[in-house]
């Protein structure tokens, strides 16, 4: 056996020593600040790349979960506002929507059929879910009602449970309000959803055919009240600012221009 000669054992000592030191700081390869070797080897990334990618992951199953939950059709998911046409849509109507601040009162999108009333509510629910991370809950009203009326077959209790979850939602868009249901539905339904939130503070974006008020209903539309009842109008009214959306070239928006000349005379 070789016999420990001072030389060997001053190497030994410098080994021990190398060992007990950390290994030098690398380059993070994402941002190629230094960090501690141990660290990235353990992490693959510097310690703020790090805590940047997890508040990333948590930020997209947040918002995946939103969306699964939100009854938003797939489509809203590539839909802004850059997207709407003005030959189809009315700019101004485009524009009050565009501008419209997330606030407890909501909008009464009405006009007729395909003048865009649905894809400006499917605009506003898409920023305030991406943009800024709000519940928002997309309710199709005829839909709903047709599968209401369903379940006291099959005892699903989806609908039910997407009427309770209405009542709370950040933000709630009514989809055709008052199409293929009348007062009993707006009186049962509508209206304990409505009102509470109201008393929530909560918006909600209506699209409708039906004229807001009797004081500005057109030839040819039916009025909320006439169809829902006096007690939903009112607190539609009362919760909503209402837009009137139609397409430039539509006759009955110039109807109605000339109806409201009339009435400043
Ligand atoms: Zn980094």
């Amino acid at each position: 056996m070789k016999a420990l000669t001072t030389e060997s054992a001053g190497s030994l000592a410098a080994s021990w020593l190398r060992a007990l030191q950390p290994p030098p700081d690398v380059p993070c390869p994402r941002c190629r600040r230094l960090e501690a070797a141990g660290f990235i080897e353990h992490f693959g990334m510097c310690e703020r790349c790090w805590k940047g990618a997890r508040d990333e992951t948590a930020r997209q199953e947040n918002l995946a979960a939103l969306w699964r939950n939100s009854g938003l059709p797939p489509v809203a998911g590539r839909l802004g506002f850059v997207d709407m046409d003005p030959a189809r849509t009315d700019p101004k109507a485009i524009r009050a929507c565009r501008d419209w601040q997330y606030r407890q009162r909501g909008l009464y999108l009405w006009g007729p059929t395909g003048a865009g009333k649905t894809r400006l509510a499917l605009c506003l629910a898409r920023r305030e879910l991406m943009e800024n991370q709000r519940r928002v809950l997309f309710i199709c009203l005829p839909q709903l009602f047709q599968d209401l009326k369903q379940s006291f077959h099959t005892a699903d209790p989806g609908p039910r449970r997407l009427l309770r979850a209405a009542r709370s939602a950040r933000l709630l868009v009514l989809d055709d309000i008052g199409v293929g249901h009348g007062r009993d539905f707006g009186e049962s339904e509508i209206l304990p959803m409505v009102s509470a939130r109201l008393d929530q503070g909560l918006p909600t974006i209506y699209t409708s055919n039906l004229s807001w008020s009797q004081k500005n209903a057109v030839p040819g539309f039916e009025t909320l009240e006439d169809r829902l009842g006096p007690r939903v109008a009112q607190r539609v009214i009362a919760s909503s600012t209402a837009i009137w959306v139609t397409g430039q070239s539509n006759w009955i928006f110039r109807q109605m221009a000339s109806v409201r000349k009339e009435d400043k005379r």
